[in-house]
């Protein structure tokens, strides 16, 4: 894939409003931008699986993986004011919740302006100033005057989904993107990426790539899509929190420009010992920078899909500043490196490969 059509399906992807449970136009975006090179099928979860196009069904198959979802909110009430009472979907820590603008998706399916309401200043004691806000006690407001403006004429209620309103910018001097959702719609490029570079290759695995759902609250895309495509083997393309920005150099382990991030270890999961040595030698063979990750927090649908078979599994990460809030980065090198690193060693894998990440000997 070109590098302008790159830019441009990062940019679509940020853009798209998806967060758990509500992702059809992510999966409306993948479904289009993958429809030469497989066949892609879609379920009640909004899960979307596909084959890629030559496969056999006789060669080990290697499961590639991508969440389609990004941290949300959802309408739990509307207050008699005509504000919008909200739970969050994955997440979201209380303190970046504040004075962010949103979009709301009414009933009818339309996108409606809003931002996550806070007292002014002026009327706030100095209790308040300094305490920690509090989800439940927050409010998403849309302009409307009463609960009968909100539920009748903005369609708005119990049940509708938020994502943070934010128009991805791509700055080509800096190579830099800066949008919202990129945990984990730059892995969904990714993977986009790979099927479209590897078209027409014959390879020595079946590759299947499944675009899950629901990752941010609890893997439960993976879990399904793990079921159904039955791998011998997994690579989850995830945007991972990079930590360049607080940590020191020595303990700095995702870094903007450092190249994809090979996860050891999370809270969920430790990569295949074997797997991932592979990987990281193949990186250093082709010159690609890299970080490996000793992770004290965090979880990701590598969890999900190597639980199901036992199969090897490994956590191709792209860094991401700031996750889990509105506004991110993520630099189009590492995704470049990303995709090189994972193409590579899908043109390398074989049976025997593949045999050998499972030997104790
Ligand atoms: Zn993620």
């Amino acid at each position: 894939m070109d590098t302008t059509k790159q830019i441009q399906l990062i940019k679509d992807l940020s853009n798209a409003f998806g967060p758990s449970g509500f992702e059809q136009p992510v999966i409306r975006l993948y479904r289009d931008a993958v429809k030469d090179y497989g066949d892609t099928t879609i379920d009640g979860m909004f899960n979307a699986i596909t084959r890629r196009k030559g496969n056999t069904g006789k060669l080990p198959v290697v499961q590639l993986d991508a969440h389609a979802d990004e941290v949300g909110l959802l309408v739990q009430a509307v207050r008699p004011s005509g504000l919008l009472k909200f739970v969050t979907l994955g997440g979201f820590v209380p303190t970046n919740v504040p004075a962010m603008s949103v979009m709301v998706r009414n009933k009818r399916g339309e996108y409606i302006p809003g931002v996550v309401a806070t007292k002014p200043p002026h009327f706030m004691t100095a209790a308040e100033r300094n305490a920690v806000p509090q989800i439940a006690e927050m409010s998403v407001d849309i302009g409307s005057t009463s609960r009968e403006e909100t539920i009748n004429d903005f369609a708005v209620d119990t049940g509708c989904p938020i994502v943070p309103a934010v128009d991805c910018q791509y700055d080509a001097a800096h190579g830099m993107f800066f949008g919202k959702a990129f945990d984990d719609r730059i892995g969904t490029a990714a993977m986009i990426d790979t099927l479209a570079t590897l078209d027409g290759e014959n390879l020595n695995v079946d590759v299947v790539a499944g675009l899950s759902t629901q990752e941010e609250v609890g893997l439960r895309g993976a879990y399904v899509t793990a079921r159904k495509v039955e791998s011998d083997l997994a690579i989850v393309y995830e945007g991972v929190p990079a930590d360049d920005t607080f940590e020191p150099d020595w303990l700095s382990q995702t870094r903007m420009k450092g190249g994809p991030m090979l996860r050891d270890l999370d809270t969920t999961y430790i990569a295949n010992p074997q797997f991932q040595q592979f990987t990281a030698d193949l990186a250093d063979e082709l010159h690609l920078p890299y970080t490996r990750a000793v992770r004290t927090g965090g979880g990701q649908d590598g969890a999900a899909i190597g639980y199901w078979k036992g199969i090897p599994t490994i956590v191709v990460g792209l860094p991401v500043r700031y996750e889990h809030t509105a506004f991110n980065f993520t630099a189009l090198a590492d995704f470049q490196a990303s995709t090189q690193l994972v193409n590579e060693l899908l043109r390398r894998l074989d049976a025997d490969t593949i045999a050998s990440f499972s030997s104790v000997d």
